[in-house]
């Protein structure tokens, strides 16, 4: 078996294990799913699905965002980790979108890209669950250390383990294997120590019985 095909049953295992895997932000336009994932870097989803509905009714527009004052914006978004600079960053992006954008979120990666506070990860987020444009994987903390334990990548920096994952994964599976490591690491594959006798994985995951921390 190759590497594909081995990634290939990894994916369908996980698939069965987890069949109601999904994008865990709330949001209802391609605005929304920019602060929400703004907000969300180092945050639990929870932490920030509370927080943005008061968000989402008192700022609406892009152009609403910009025009806030920073103090107003930083007491909204208090509960969330470093919500100083996230306040910084969602008012100089959207400043950034009606002055170059019309107040509307680009489709592409590299005008994503370009916004403050808006990295690879969160643009392949927006493009992918607000314009269902797929061109990339998602890499959050937990795609880092499952595709490590599972010998994906040998790589700890993101753009390289995306693009090893990009070789590796049918791209009709890009979206989804993230969702689906999420819930692996959120369930299983944790961080200080993995239950690799209770993993569906264990039979094909070289790194089973690893304790050290990843
Ligand atoms: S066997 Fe262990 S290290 Fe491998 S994916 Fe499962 S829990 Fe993680």
């Amino acid at each position: 078996m190759n590497g594909q095909e081995k990634a290939a049953k990894v994916i369908a295992a996980l698939k069965k294990e987890y069949p109601h895997t999904k994008y865990y932000l709330d949001f209802s336009n391609p605005l929304e799913l920019m602060v929400a994932a703004i907000l969300s870097a180092q945050v639990r989803d929870e932490v920030v699905n509370a927080t943005t509905p008061r968000l989402f009714r008192k700022y609406r527009t892009a152009n609403d965002y910009a025009k806030a004052s920073l103090h107003d914006l930083e007491k909204e978004i208090s509960s969330i980790t470093f919500y100083k600079n996230k306040a910084k960053h969602i008012k100089e992006a959207c400043k950034m979108l009606v002055e170059k954008h019309g107040g509307k979120v680009p489709r592409t990666i590299e005008e994503l890209t370009e916004l403050p506070g808006v990295g690879r990860k969160t643009a392949n987020a927006i493009l992918q669950n607000a314009f269902d444009k797929v061109d990339g994987i998602i890499i959050d903390t937990h795609c880092i250390r499952l595709s490590y334990r599972l010998g994906w990548t040998e790589s700890r920096n993101p753009d390289k383990i995306e693009r090893d994952l990009m070789n590796l994964i049918q791209k009709n599976e890009w979206k989804k294997i993230p969702h689906l490591l999420k819930d692996h690491g959120r369930a299983i594959c944790k961080a200080p120590a993995p239950y690799c006798s209770k993993c569906v994985l264990n039979k094909l995951c070289p790194k089973q019985g690893v304790t050290k921390r990843l």
